[in-house]
């Protein structure tokens, strides 16, 4: 049974993870706001279950597996396009779909699902430029940087957005910093905060602080299509 807990569960790890495909269970407990007891409770079960959705050492956290994998991108899938229909087809602001879209997500059908994306023209990537995992459970590669690592003097385009505080979308948003917008890092404060960036050709430049700039990732162009902005 895969209850909306279990989802947001398998799609934290997903997220969590880092280079190793780990998850640390202090980690998880942030993230999902709950007792680091109930995360190990849960990850046993995960582990447990056949087929296992991951695999779980005390010490070294969880790791999704294949498929648990396809269970998280299938959830990101639905997150993704329902937050590019409420956005392209009603209207919604982009800081508004994110909210909504984790409600949603655990309750459309796969029929729905693929009727959205037909509707909306099977898009690449939603509103904040985060890819849309394909039908297969395949994401296209990207290659790209958070913009707190753009070196000074360089540009690049915006490929995404952190999409889950609304106050930064509508900061962001303001100064022009969507996805497909170009960008160069112009000059840095002293020890290297804030980043001095100029958005397209704008003739002023904005200052970005590095935590900003670590929520925004970066890639070098050519810009890619089917995103939204
Ligand atoms: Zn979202
Ligand atoms: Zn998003």
């Amino acid at each position: 049974m895969l209850t909306p807990a279990i989802e947001d569960y398998l799609k934290a790890i997903y997220d969590l993870a880092g280079e190793d495909g780990r998850a640390s269970t202090s980690g998880l407990a942030r993230r999902l706001d709950v007792a680091p007891a109930s995360v190990t409770g849960m990850l046993r079960k995960l582990a447990e279950r056949r087929p296992a959705w991951v695999v779980y050492q005390k010490s070294r956290g969880a790791t999704l597996t294949p498929e648990g994998r396809l269970r998280a991108l299938e959830i990101l899938r639905h997150h993704r396009l329902i937050e590019c229909f409420l956005h392209d087809a009603l209207g919604y602001s982009w800081d508004e779909v994110h909210a909504e879209a984790d409600r949603l997500e655990h309750a459309i059908s796969e029929t729905l699902e693929d009727r959205m994306a037909s509707r909306l023209g099977d898009p690449l990537a939603d509103p904040h430029g985060h890819p849309i995992p394909r039908k297969d459970g395949t994401l296209p590669p990207r290659r790209e940087i958070p913009l707190a690592d753009l070196p000074v003097g360089s540009s690049a385009v915006v490929s995404r957005v952190s999409d889950g505080d609304p106050a930064l979308l509508r900061y962001l948003k303001g100064r022009g910093i969507v996805p497909n917008a170009s960008l160069a890092v112009v000059d840095l404060g002293p020890l290297g905060d804030p980043l001095m960036v100029r958005v397209g050709d704008a003739s002023e430049t904005c200052a970005l602080s590095r935590k900003v700039a670590g929520e925004v990732h970066v890639h070098d162009g050519p810009r890619e299509r089917g995103q939204g902005t």
